[in-house]
């Protein structure tokens, strides 16, 4: 993730904006009406914690929590915590719901469902790309050489990046106890949620709309600051750049919605969020589509060196393999032509106007 400082959002919630500023989990805080936000802390990397949602029932007997985070004594101890400080206890947890399969969202459903026989709710898009991206297959060196080889790849370079794409997946297989579709609403008692279906970030990622409440459960389709990235998990035919697009501009009619997104902050201001997240992977296009004329049938290795600039020489492992692939999916869009171009961008700048 890397954040690009456009400040075009009003934050709504001063404490997690500071919390954020300080470094330190935010506390949990009153969102709305039976909402809370609570912060599920990530062992390691540049973000430190996921803001997942606790939505007690209309009687308070029972409560749902929406991405409850990463699998970890740490952050099930912070639950525990947490749920105390709003009066709850985990033996009332009824439901498990996930925006996608990521482990800093999805990742302690398994234990919470073991320890309290909660049902757990997914995409039923984004249970295929679980299997997909769980497939040993996929992490074989058999499938990633001609992949390798078709980028352009130097020789020099395949054995790091064929041991880098070799580890391990950091999440574990889930089976579902309920499975969603676009537009399925979810009655989790006294909160009415509707699926949107909103495929980049992971190929079955869903944003949650409460139109009693106005707010939209965004996960990481949408964050204020932070560009959360595209084609994070999809499956082997899907579009993950232009459907990422497309879905940031399908939320136009959540645009007076309050946003609460997977990290960082709830903000207000969807519509030029959403626009500028465009906008900037549009401009990443656009740079290699530059290059089309110069450059044409040349592989991915070539396109990516020069459009990554200086840093691009001490980039290797998972980050030289990222560097490839969203190249190889700016270009496929690219490639695709100016007319297709044209119009997301021309969407974009709509968007940004309204
Ligand atoms: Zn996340």
């Amino acid at each position: 993730m890397s954040s690009n400082g456009v400040r075009t959002v009003r934050p709504t919630s001063a404490g997690q904006l500071a919390a954020l500023q300080s470094g330190e989990l935010p506390r949990p805080e009153r969102v709305a009406d039976k909402v809370w936000a609570i912060a599920a802390p990530i062992p390691e990397g540049s973000v430190t914690y996921t803001l997942s949602y606790v939505l007690v029932s209309a009687d308070s007997a029972s409560f749902s929590i929406l991405d409850p985070g990463w699998d970890s004594p740490v952050n099930l101890d912070a639950l525990h915590r947490s749920l105390g400080l709003i009066g709850l206890t985990l033996e009332r947890l009824s439901t498990i719901v996930a925006t996608h399969h990521h482990p800093d969202h999805l990742g302690i459903a398994a234990t919470l469902k073991a320890m309290t026989g909660a049902r757990v709710v997914l995409s039923r898009e984004e249970r295929a790309v679980l299997t997909h991206q769980l497939s040993p297959e996929l992490r074989s060196p058999a499938s990633y050489t001609p992949v390798l080889e078709a980028w352009g790849v130097p020789v020099a370079h395949r054995a790091e990046l064929l041991a880098a794409f070799a580890r391990p997946p950091v999440f574990s297989d889930i089976e579902p106890d309920l499975m969603l579709d676009n537009g399925d609403v979810l009655d989790l008692g006294g909160h009415t949620l509707t699926a949107v279906a909103t495929p980049g970030h992971t190929g079955g990622h869903l944003c949650f709309a409460d139109d009693e409440r106005g707010l939209l459960y965004s996960g990481d389709h949408v964050l204020p600051q932070i560009h959360s990235g595209f084609g994070l998990g999809s499956l082997p035919a899907d579009k993950p750049l232009p459907d990422y697009l497309t879905s940031l501009q399908s939320l136009q009619r959540f645009g007076g919605y309050e946003v609460l997104p997977g990290h960082e902050f709830r903000f207000r201001g969807l519509d030029a969020r959403a626009a500028d997240i465009c906008s900037h992977h549009l401009r990443r296009t656009q740079r290699i589509a530059d290059l089309l004329p110069e450059l044409g049938d040349a592989p991915v290795w070539d396109y990516a060196r020069r459009t990554h600039g200086p840093g691009w020489s001490r980039l290797s492992g998972f980050f030289l393999h990222a560097a490839l692939r969203q190249t190889e999916m700016h270009l496929d869009l690219a490639r695709s032509g100016p007319a297709v171009l044209g119009a997301l961008t021309e969407a974009a700048s709509a968007g940004r106007a309204g």
